[in-house]
């Protein structure tokens, strides 16, 4: 790790982040632009060391989408329909409390659900369905919604964003998710997603949902049509939420896939891309603790790479994924806890099942350790010296 540092044209700032300075967006764009994949990885791979130490974490989980019907019509969506598309959908209470049912058998925490802006599914269909998942069992974590379906809901039920989601929270909502960040730069939103909710009203539903004492993740859509500098612009605007109210449990880098929509770019973003992305985001998010590689947009062999990226999170099991897959994603639908387990063992980490909020369920054994990396500095030569005494 030291060598791929040492000789690299970004030796300051990994002296920077060593001296636990923050990195500034100028730093953030020469690490998105070098080519130094190995020295960018290994600055990340420390910073996550020194965050989390060597566990890895996943979660018993699984997907839950309640309608694909949607009123916007997002340029990259391959997910969303209308009410004349064949194959739209809309599940009701009971098939929902059904599917959970399914799972719960499977050993799951948390149900992820999210679903299209619908257009004229009633606010109480959103209560209900909560209510009755609390029912079915107290402790599933119910980590539901992006910030834009809570706008969308709030602004179906004529209510403002503080009342729509103090009663979704009464009723058994957990956390929101991260999705419907996109890319923030409006020039590139429009692009993309013409006629979503813009940055400012993304992150003030998250502003709002931390300052009621909860929490949520967020994401960053990757690879299509914005600039390394548009990344570098979402980063920011995300860790100066951070700064500001303390309530993302992690970031969740989203790799763009290019099937099935309206954007001009065939191909999503390489492994090289992903790679980057996910080290610089570790990097630059130094008030962030958790780092995802999202298995279900890069695969679980890449994501299981990505841990020595600056990644300490493969995701869950998940079972049934439609977003990534209608968009073409070749990964499986779901993975198995043990799947996961090897793939985090393989990197010689410590896998550890979380909740919701990333707090350790189950600790697997550790690996057998391997000898320690030489320190880097005059200690290395110290060490060096030694050993050859
Ligand atoms: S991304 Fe979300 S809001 Fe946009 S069209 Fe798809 S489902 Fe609707």
């Amino acid at each position: 790790m030291w060598m791929a540092v040492q000789k690299s044209s970004l030796r300051d700032l990994y002296d920077k982040v060593v001296e636990g300075g923050r990195l500034d967006e100028s730093d953030a764009l020469r690490l998105f632009e070098s080519k130094d994949i190995n020295a960018l990885g290994s600055m990340a791979d420390f910073v996550r060391q020194r965050k989390v130490g060597q566990k890895a974490t996943y979660i018993i989980n699984r997907y839950i989408n309640y309608s694909n019907y949607c009123i916007l019509s997002c340029q990259f969506c391959a997910f969303s329909k209308k009410k004349r598309d064949s194959d739209g959908f809309q599940l009701s209470v009971e098939q929902i409390v059904s599917k959970a049912r399914e799972a719960l058998n499977l050993g799951i925490t948390e149900l992820h659900i999210v679903g299209g802006l619908h257009p004229n599914l009633p606010f109480s269909y959103y209560l209900d369905f909560l209510r009755a998942l609390k029912q079915l069992d107290a402790r599933l974590q119910l980590k539901c919604f992006t910030a834009i379906e809570i706008l969308h809901l709030a602004w179906m039920a004529k209510k403002t964003v503080v009342e729509t989601l103090t009663e979704l929270r009464a009723a058994g909502l957990n956390s929101l998710t991260g999705g419907g960040a996109e890319i923030f730069q409006a020039s590139v939103r429009s692009q993309i997603a013409k006629g979503k909710e813009s940055a400012a009203e993304y992150l003030d539903v998250h502003r709002t949902w931390h300052k009621m004492g909860e929490r949520s993740t967020c994401t960053m859509l990757f690879g299509h049509v914005e600039s390394l500098a548009d990344r570098v612009d979402h980063l920011r605007q995300l860790r100066g939420l951070q700064d500001e109210t303390r309530g993302f449990t992690g970031f969740i880098p989203l790799p763009y896939h290019a099937d099935n929509n309206n954007i001009p770019v065939k191909e999503g973003p390489t492994g090289f891309d992903i790679l980057r992305t996910v080290a610089v985001s570790r990097l630059y998010l130094d008030n962030f603790d958790h780092i995802t590689a999202y298995w279900v947009g890069m695969g679980l062999k890449l994501a299981q790479v990505a841990l020595s990226y600056g990644a300490d999170d493969l995701h869950g099991t998940i079972v049934e994924e439609h977003i990534f897959h209608m968009a073409g994603a070749k990964s499986p639908q779901g993975q198995t806890e043990m799947e996961m387990v090897k793939a985090i063992r393989e990197t010689r980490r410590t896998p550890v099942q979380r909740n919701t909020f990333y707090e350790a369920i189950r600790t697997w054994d550790s690996p057998e350790p391997e000898a320690p990396e030489p320190t880097p500095g005059p200690n290395a030569l110290l060490q060096g010296n030694l050993a050859t005494a």
